[in-house]
């Protein structure tokens, strides 16, 4: 027997079955909750995945248990107030508390790896290339120093680099990093020319998770390396989020804030971040803005972070209504 058929054993003998699913009877919670006894048979319980909710229509007390989850205090408070003696309640506790760590073992083994990589030759921190600073370093610098300046970010900021390799002295090289090790890298071009992006690709790479602070409640995930250093993020490096990806982003164990770039590939991420059942936020940019870095510069980073934030919508009905306004 399940967890889930374990419980439901517990529900008392007097009760219906509803069309939609719900097992009904009369609530065992309410007095206990300073609310008089249930007579009308308002509390419920229903089976979802492999997981069972109980909701009471009466005084409002609501308890459920997911598979990979421990058993919360209020379930097993349910459970007490169902009758079920406290040794099947702690065995419940510990079976729960199993599957949890089995499945957690089983998401470390499958998470991805990735190679380290070599960055351009002689490529260096833009901060340690200002110690050396003259005049010959400065021709190819200037510009690139007041280009990450002009997206509101810092020269100064560890993920910028330089090389004065050739094919490289105009690109500003921003490190894949993973662990602490550089797994990849992107080299922009600063100012006209083709290619655009020089990139050593790794699939399924993530950006900046490095610094994803362990106190943050959030991750917001945004598109392109400037947006996700704009607001402390992290970046898919395009419109896509991967299987991989997605097994990264999890692990973080945080509410997963997808913030799509406002072009006809972000109504593809959208769709993808539903199907991982992530929050997205669209929120409302001033007239111009289309990531959200342009955001950042136009707002300030408070700012920009508190609309993303206050924005963010986790239910996918109206995920897509806002997505069709929004596009
Ligand atoms: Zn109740």
């Amino acid at each position: 027997m399940s967890i889930g058929d374990i419980i439901y054993s517990y529900l008392p003998a007097k009760r219906k079955q509803t069309p939609s699913g719900w097992t009904k009877f009369n609530a065992v919670c309410c007095h206990h909750n300073g609310t008089s006894a249930d007579t009308r048979q308002r509390g419920g319980m229903i089976r979802n995945a492999d997981g069972v909710s109980y909701h009471c229509f009466n005084c409002g007390y609501k308890a459920s248990y997911q598979p990979g989850r421990h058993l919360t205090r209020k379930m097993r408070q349910l459970l007490q107030w169902m009758g079920a003696p406290d040794d099947v309640i702690t065995k419940l506790s510990l079976e729960a508390l199993k599957i949890e760590s089995d499945e957690r073992a089983l998401e470390a083994v499958s998470l991805p790896t990735f190679e380290e990589k070599q960055l351009p030759e002689g490529a260096q921190p833009l901060s340690k290339w200002l110690e050396i600073y003259d005049d010959a370093i400065g021709e190819f610098l200037n510009p690139i120093i007041d280009y990450v300046s002009s997206r509101s970010l810092d020269p100064l900021n560890e993920n910028f680099y330089w090389s004065p390799s050739s094919g490289f002295e105009d690109r500003l090289i921003i490190p894949f990093k993973y662990n602490g090790a550089i797994v990849g890298n992107t080299a922009r071009k600063i100012g006209e020319g083709k290619p655009k992006y020089i990139s050593e690709q790794t699939p399924g790479y993530v950006f900046n998770l490095d610094s994803q602070k362990q106190n943050r409640e959030f991750v917001i995930v945004c598109e392109g390396p400037f947006d996700a250093l704009s607001v402390d993020g992290v970046a898919i490096l395009g419109a896509e989020i991967m299987d991989k990806q997605a097994l990264l982003l999890n692990r973080l164990d945080r509410q997963v804030i997808v913030v799509p770039d406002r072009d006809p590939d972000g109504a593809r991420t959208v769709e993808q971040a539903i199907d991982n059942g992530y929050s997205v936020s669209m929120p409302d940019w001033p007239e111009g803005v289309k990531d959200t870095n342009d955001a950042v510069i136009k707002l300030g980073k408070l700012s920009a972070l508190y609309r993303i934030v206050t924005a963010a919508e986790d239910n996918a009905l109206k995920i897509r209504l806002r997505a069709k306004q929004w596009f």
